[in-house]
């Protein structure tokens, strides 16, 4: 069978690497960016450039959306000249932009009074993996519409795992990111107090990874606390929308409070453009 055509919308820090594994792996893909530049080096790849959303929805089979947040992907598919108002009957829409389970619901809803096969899946994992094509693809779908789907998930991810109908990956992501912030909450707590008593944030570090309590995301924002340099790969300012779209959809923990109101504070000192582990500089002036 003929590789599906893909058109993708949202060329951020993920959108990017994840098309450029596309055409990688021979798909014909058409993109399509609110900020043109963004789509430049894409098409020096072999990617073409759509010249609206409904160019995207005429041209391929597949819609691929990669946005910041529930308002960005609510306009690309509702607003004046969106994904929804072309003839867009018949086509497969994936959502891979981290929205909350209501938005999903909502969207699978006015897919399918187009006869559109809407898809939620947003991923695990941040810009590295996106650039290996190793992310974990969190899929609400139904069966028929994953099996579509699957080849291309298999391209940008190393597994994608079908947790249910559209809308229940939504949730599994809130799930998976409220743990994200636990995790890196915890290690820049632990850093500043193993410091504070005159260990050195190396030695620390190697203390944390060199052990049990060592895990994916200590190893991975590490070099960033030694250089203390914080590039966004993941914006500070997106968990806290996970955050606030966690508690919104009823996470009512313990934990999740002090959490979301402490990256809330940093995203107050001007830290939302930088990465989620820039979360250590707030905590420092405590
Ligand atoms: P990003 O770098 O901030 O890119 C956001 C994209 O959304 C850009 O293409 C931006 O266009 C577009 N956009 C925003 N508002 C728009 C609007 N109103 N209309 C049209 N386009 C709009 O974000 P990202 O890091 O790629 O993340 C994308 C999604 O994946 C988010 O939901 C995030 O929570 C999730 N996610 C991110 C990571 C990560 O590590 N970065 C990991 C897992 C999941 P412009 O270029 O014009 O601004």
């Amino acid at each position: 069978m003929d590789k599906l055509k893909i058109g993708w919308v949202g060329l951020g820090n993920m959108g990017n690497p994840m098309v450029m594994n596309l055409l990688k792996a021979g798909y014909e893909v058409s993109v399509f960016n609110r900020t043109k530049d963004k789509e430049a080096a894409l098409i020096t790849e072999g990617a073409k450039a759509a010249t609206s959303l409904k160019d995207i929805i005429d041209n391929n089979d597949v819609i691929i959306t990669m946005l910041s947040n529930d308002a960005a992907v609510k306009e690309v598919f509702e607003g004046e000249g969106g994904l929804l108002s072309a003839n867009c009957s018949g086509k497969v829409i994936i959502n891979m932009s981290t929205v909350s389970p209501e938005t999903s619901r909502y969207l699978n809803t006015l897919c399918k009074k187009k006869q559109v096969h809407f898809i939620d899946a947003p991923v695990s994992g941040s810009v590295k993996p996106a650039q290996e094509g190793t992310l974990v693809i969190l899929v609400g779908a139904t069966t028929a519409d994953f099996q579509i789907a699957k080849p291309i998930f298999d391209v940008l991810g190393k597994i994608a795992i079908h947790v249910g109908e559209p809308a229940v990956a939504s949730s599994a992501k809130l799930a998976i990111n409220y743990l994200l912030g636990l995790n890196l909450q915890g290690l820049a707590e632990t850093v500043l107090f193993a410091e504070k008593n005159g260990v050195s944030k190396a030695d620390m570090l190697n203390i944390i990874n060199q052990g049990a309590c060592g895990n994916g995301i200590t190893n991975i924002k590490s070099p960033a606390i030694i250089n203390d340099n914080y590039p966004a790969a993941f914006a500070l300012k997106h968990l806290v929308k996970d955050l606030g779209l966690a508690k919104a959809a009823g996470l009512d923990s313990p934990l999740i409070h002090p959490l979301y109101d402490s990256f809330v504070q940093a995203q107050d000192e001007g830290l939302g453009e930088q990465d989620v582990m820039a979360i250590i500089s707030s905590l420092k002036n405590k």
